[in-house]
């Protein structure tokens, strides 16, 4: 049980019982350990919040360590968009910041010490030799022709390879274990590939680079990880995972895998992310509507709302998607409590108060947040002209309409009742404004004689109001199963053309002026919204962070 007496994760379930029987000496140490390839997404939220929660419960340490193996796709920006986005989650690592590549020489040493002892050699078979010859799962693989080279020979050649004698691709290091094993990862897998690539940190230094399975434990064991998480698709690896350590008898910790988080209606793979943006699907890493941090970040998501997420999917064995709306569901519970309301019409239409005093401006009270009394109330303009949503209008209303229309009373929040008068339009038999009358006894929404209206709308002061540009999201994709594009396919065929749509003439109310970039609102009846990073000069966008209905609570409701 953890302290909310919830019953553990059978993550956190290991971890309790070894500090119970002090398997570790009573330690806890975890790591996250990207590769800084790409851009965080929320899947990586899943594992950063699982490894750095693990070792703030149980009183441990979290390293973030980067997996930097691979020269060719690495870059500074990836560490440094990494690094800001786990600490935006919440997460320290404290002096805890290791690369993997820090770890070369060591991995080189301990490369001949396996050399030493018979375990690996020199391969002069290609990639596609490799493969060819690894056999299938009913019929074990070749033994490669080099697999028995003297230990003095593959000593000599793999100090050859390393001093940059040999083209790339001509030559690897293998681990001798066995052709037949039923699990491929034993059939000897490459250890070192030849790469004549600049390292991000390593530059020309090295021109051999560690293979994934070969490094990983090694770096492991250096920074004397005790349970090392990564996801299902390691399983079958960790037999090799564990044989390298063994061989090597040195500190081992132990690798547990957890299932990787899907999502509907969006791709988690780094390449397909990178395909995005490389092929300008989307306006960067940080596009609001990729499911990378930097991008949830900019569409308006809390790390609160994203660590609530995390630890409500909880962290399980079997693969499966989850869906959209549950990450939406806790957003909208986090935003619900600590973002301000405030007035913001998106598609204005004037309305003309044609009793209320030509020149006459009034403040009127607001409440900021009524889930938060502490956010206090702030005054809002009103005078004789104002905006109002057109779609709160309608000339020819049907019966279940309740909003404006010729005749109707309706109630503007804070203000007064107005009825409709009359409207006027342009010659193209558009709206251009709408003439009412308010009733002064009504001041602040309620009338004295107790009668009622049946809407509420918002409102902007058409004197007072700022410009703005809302952007209106929708699924990056139109398909809910991304993984099972049918073959032939491309997943980019599934974009959906309407995920963006601007709207560049709203009006906010002018406690909008000083909003901060990134700040988070509530716009009364319309969603929540997030000031963009593209805001500036007094321009104010907006991206609508998501809207107000809950689609989660409906398919808990209803069963679909
Ligand atoms: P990709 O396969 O798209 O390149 P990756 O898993 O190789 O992604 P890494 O940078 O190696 O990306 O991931 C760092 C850590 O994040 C790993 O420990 C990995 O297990 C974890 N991780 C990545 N994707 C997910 C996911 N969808 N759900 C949970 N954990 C994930
Ligand atoms: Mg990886």
């Amino acid at each position: 049980m953890n302290e909310n007496n919830q019953k553990l994760d059978f993550v956190r379930q290991i971890v309790a019982d070894d500090c119970q029987s002090g398997k570790w000496d009573g330690r806890v140490v975890t790591r996250f350990p990207p590769e800084p390839n790409g851009y965080l997404h929320i899947g990586h939220a899943k594992s950063i919040c699982l490894n750095f929660g693990i070792a703030k419960e149980f009183g441990g340490k979290c390293h973030l360590r980067f997996d930097d193996t691979n020269p060719e796709k690495e870059e500074q920006e990836y560490v440094d968009s990494i690094k800001e986005d786990v600490r935006w989650l919440g997460w320290d690592w404290g002096d805890n910041l290791f690369f993997a590549s820090d770890y070369f020489q060591q991995m080189y040493d301990w490369a001949i010490d396996l050399i030493k002892k018979g375990k690996a050699y020199v391969c002069d078979l290609t990639g596609e030799e490799i493969r060819q010859t690894r056999g299938t799962p009913t019929q074990a693989g070749n033994d490669s022709p080099y697999r028995n080279r003297s230990v003095e020979e593959n000593l000599d050649l793999f100090e050859r390879m390393k001093n940059g004698e040999f083209p790339d691709g001509s030559k690897t290091l293998r681990a001798k274990i066995d052709m037949a094993s039923p699990n491929f990862n034993l059939r000897d897998p490459i250890m070192y590939r030849i790469v004549h690539a600049t390292h991000h940190r390593t530059g020309d230094k090295w021109c051999i680079y560690p293979m994934y399975d070969w490094a990983h434990g090694l770096e492991d064991s250096v920074e004397k990880i005790t349970h090392s998480i990564c996801t299902l698709e390691f399983e079958n690896h960790r037999p090799l995972y564990d044989w390298f350590l063994d061989q090597l008898g040195i500190y081992h910790p132990q690798q547990i895998e957890f299932a990787r988080l899907n999502l509907t209606y969006t791709v988690m793979s780094k390449r397909k992310l990178l395909k995005l943006v490389q092929e300008k699907y989307v306006s960067g890493w940080d596009d609001p509507r990729m499911p990378t941090i930097s991008g949830m970040r900019r569409r308006g998501f809390s790390p609160e709302a994203i660590r609530n997420f995390c630890e409500k999917i909880s962290v399980n064995k079997f693969n499966s998607t989850v869906d959209f709306a549950l990450l939406q569901h806790c957003l909208r519970e986090e935003l619900n409590k600590s973002s301000a309301r405030v007035m913001a019409v998106l598609n204005p239409v004037k309305v003309v108060i044609d009793n209320y005093p030509q020149d006459q401006v009034e403040y009127l009270d607001a409440i900021n947040n009524p889930e938060d009394p502490a956010a206090g109330t702030r005054q809002i303009p009103f005078s004789r002209e104002i905006y109002i949503e057109r779609d709160d209008f309608m000339e020819d209303a049907p019966k279940k309409f309740f909003r404006l229309t010729p005749g109707r009373e309706v109630r503007l929040r804070y203000a007064y009742f107005i009825t409709c008068t009359s409207i006027v339009k342009d010659s193209a038999g558009n709206i251009t404004e709408i003439h009412c009358t308010y009733d002064p006894a009504t001041k602040g929404g309620d009338a004295p004689d107790g009668r009622k209206v049946k809407s509420t709308l918002h409102w902007v002061c058409a004197k007072n109001a700022l410009d703005a540009e809302a952007r209106m999201y929708d699924h990056l994709f139109t398909k809910e199963n991304l993984d099972d594009v049918a073959e032939g396919k491309y997943f980019t065929e599934y974009l959906n053309p309407n995920s963006l749509t601007t709207l560049s003439n709203c009006k906010v109310e002018p406690y909008l002026k000083e909003a901060k970039v990134l700040s988070r609102w509530q716009f009364e009846r319309m969603g929540y919204f997030c000031v963009d990073t593209d805001s500036k000069d007094g321009k104010l966008i907006f991206n609508r962070t998501a809207t107000l209905r809950d689609e989660w609570a409906k398919i808990q409701q209803t069963g679909k």
